[in-house]
């Protein structure tokens, strides 16, 4: 008569008796011992929200500064977004006596390609005690197309979080290129719009708070694949996106308002080379996004654009700074590598002339060091030092055209 060796219940009590090389096991074993998995998985995982440290906003900043050049403004939101976060699981936990709900405070940062949204993300992943994940929106399609379906963001929460559920459920997610899946066009009837609003109806389920069952592989969801509910009520999303061209947006509607002696007197103040600043949620429904969607996006913040001072920064200044980067490099072969200040200066108007920005900046230093990266260390030299004529000569070698950046 076969029984289970842990419980010792014959075959015939059981739903399920699982036969093993020496022994069998039932179907309430097995859920026991899931169980206790997953207590082991909650207490190992290292997301366990009892144990958070609140950071106050100002120190969440200051660790920010270390990495991100400049950014005052998103930085400041970011900070108490994430806070504000951590105050709503404590809250959830302990819920007190007062019968106030914090809800959410979901964030969309407008900048500019290459200004810092993907880093800031990165960033403040480095200091999170909750799981994190990027997600990019580009690859999300209606269910149905091809593509990634929308649950598949979850998936990679999951993941981060070794499938701890309880844990993932109070985790950020980044969603990078949000205004990829803006409508493409102002009529809403267009019937099938693969990446745009399907997308985004999509989106809304998780934005909104609510159970989604998410496939634990990602990927297309299989009939016969096994779902993992995961309540989205507590996750946190940053969006971020370029939103090209939202600039002519803000500045139609900035144009129709001045009217009026008051307004014109307004008019005069906006600054025009930085019309990101002034962005509100109805540009971002004008760029195509529905009004369900922005409404879930409550705290909207901008990146600015990067000037000549902020990239010259963004070489030398940040904690891993990518000419710091270089000089660890050289410093492993045991070479001090040395550069004269123009040729930073050098470097950094090259990338505004061929506009990379400050994705620019590593593939023009990179276009400089190769030769000397690629011979030194075969050569018994000690020091190096790379003056303005050697950095010139290297970059007009170099066919422009390479150094673009995706
Ligand atoms: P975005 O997501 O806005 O398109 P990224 O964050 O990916 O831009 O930036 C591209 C690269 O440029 C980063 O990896 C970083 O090296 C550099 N960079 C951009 N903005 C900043 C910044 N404000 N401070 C420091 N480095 C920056």
């Amino acid at each position: 008569m076969d029984r289970c060796s842990f419980c010792g219940r014959e075959k015939r009590d059981t739903n399920l008796l699982i036969a093993g090389i020496s022994g069998h096991i039932c179907d309430s074993c097995i859920e026991q011992a899931h169980g206790i998995l997953q207590e082991e998985l909650k207490k190992n995982s290292g997301f366990d929200v009892s144990q958070i440290k609140l950071s106050k906003p100002g120190e969440i900043k200051s660790f920010l500064d270390q990495y991100v050049i400049g950014q005052d403004y998103a930085k400041k939101y970011i900070s108490v977004a994430v806070y504000n976060h951590y105050k709503r699981l404590v809250h959830v936990k302990n819920p007190d006596k007062s019968d106030v709900e914090i809800e959410k405070s979901n964030i969309v940062l407008v900048g500019e390609t290459g200004t810092g949204k993907t880093l800031l993300a990165r960033t403040i992943a480095k200091m999170l005690h909750v799981p994190f994940t990027i997600v990019d929106a580009t690859v999300l399609t209606e269910a149905g197309y091809v593509g990634e379906d929308i649950e598949s963001i979850l998936t990679r929460l999951l993941q981060v979080a070794d499938y701890n559920v309880e844990a993932a459920e109070k985790g950020i997610v980044f969603i990078d290129e949000l205004d990829k899946i803006a409508r493409k066009s102002d009529n809403p009837s267009i019937t099938r719009d693969v990446s745009g609003e399907g997308v985004q109806q999509g989106l809304l389920k998780l934005l909104e708070g609510s159970v989604v069952n998410v496939p634990p592989q990602g990927g297309r969801k299989h009939p016969d694949q096994k779902m993992i509910p995961v309540n989205t009520k507590n996750i946190l999303f940053i969006c971020g996106g370029a939103f090209d061209g939202i600039e002519k947006k803000i500045g139609q509607r900035l144009n129709t308002k001045t009217v009026g002696y008051t307004a014109v007197k307004e008019a005069d103040k906006v600054d025009r080379n930085n019309l990101l600043q002034y962005v509100t949620p109805q540009d971002l429904k004008s760029y195509g996004l529905i009004p369900e969607i922005v409404g879930r996006l409550p705290v909207l913040t901008y990146l600015d654009p990067l000037d000549e001072e902020a990239l010259r920064n963004i070489l030398t200044e940040p904690r891993n700074a990518i000419i710091k980067q270089y000089e660890r490099l050289f410093d492993m072969d045991g070479i001090k590598l040395t550069l004269e200040d123009k040729v930073l200066d050098y470097i950094v108007k090259k990338s505004l002339e061929f506009k990379l920005g400050a994705r620019g900046l590593r593939s023009i230093c990179e276009a400089i060091m190769i030769d000397a990266m690629f011979e030194l260390p075969s050569q018994e030299v000690r020091e190096i030092h790379l003056d303005l004529e050697y950095a010139k000569e290297k970059l007009e070698k170099t066919d422009v055209k390479r150094l673009r950046v995706a």
